[in-house]
């Protein structure tokens, strides 16, 4: 394919026949190579199941998601984006995943309690060996929506785990739930954010434990 083509430019002749400003075509250049980029990403997102909890409905070329948005104690806060993003972008290793890897030497059992397969809705929703440092930090969370929208809203949109593992692993998908009111998406970014590196320590800590 014609590399015009691909970027959806004029063709060589449309060009010749009317040659633009530099100006001009650097900027056609640029619009036509960011539309390219978010559409492949887009595309290519789609098909990943491993970005299923990956808001791309406002995804933007050249803009960084909020997860990115870091300020104050710059090291500890780039350790709680880091997890956060590893979680969004289906990077964070769990025991379901590494069975996928390697099915015949690694079985996906949650290695804490032994009840259910590790992934991320048992991790962030259901192992009961991190109740309660997830109860610690989500009945806040909780608290916060119930004070911003009403029961049953509250109720209706957060009926299934699916639904709760999105909240904390991308809140913006619910942007519109919550009046597209930026100063509570970040408070509930940040929020969310000290629970998942909480959680993550957590199941560290008990891992270490757990083989000693
Ligand atoms: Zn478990």
């Amino acid at each position: 394919m014609d590399i015009l083509d691909l970027y959806e430019l004029p063709t060589i002749i449309q060009l010749q026949g009317n040659v633009p400003k530099k100006e001009q075509w650097k900027r056609t250049i640029k619009l036509k190579v960011d539309k390219f980029c978010k559409d492949k990403t887009l595309t290519e997102s789609e098909r990943k199941s491993s970005l299923k909890f990956m808001n791309t409905e406002n995804f933007e070329i050249n803009k960084h998601h909020k997860v990115w948005k870091v300020k104050h104690l710059p090291r500890f806060e780039l350790r709680k984006a880091i997890i956060k993003t590893r979680m969004i972008t289906g990077t964070y290793i769990l025991q379901a995943d590494k069975h996928k890897f390697t099915p015949y030497t690694v079985e996906p059992i949650c290695q804490l309690c032994k009840t259910n397969n590790e992934d991320i809705t048992h991790f962030l929703t259901t192992c009961p060996i991190l109740s309660t440092t997830r109860e610690k930090y989500f009945l806040d969370i909780r608290k916060e929506i119930t004070d911003k929208i009403t029961p049953a809203k509250l109720n209706c949109t957060f009926m299934n785990k699916t639904a709760i593992v999105q909240l904390l692993i991308d809140c913006s998908k619910y942007k519109e739930l919550f009046d597209n009111c930026e100063k509570f998406m970040e408070n509930i970014e940040n929020k969310t954010r000290n629970m998942l590196l909480e959680m993550h320590i957590e199941r560290l800590k008990m891992k270490i434990m757990d083989n000693k």
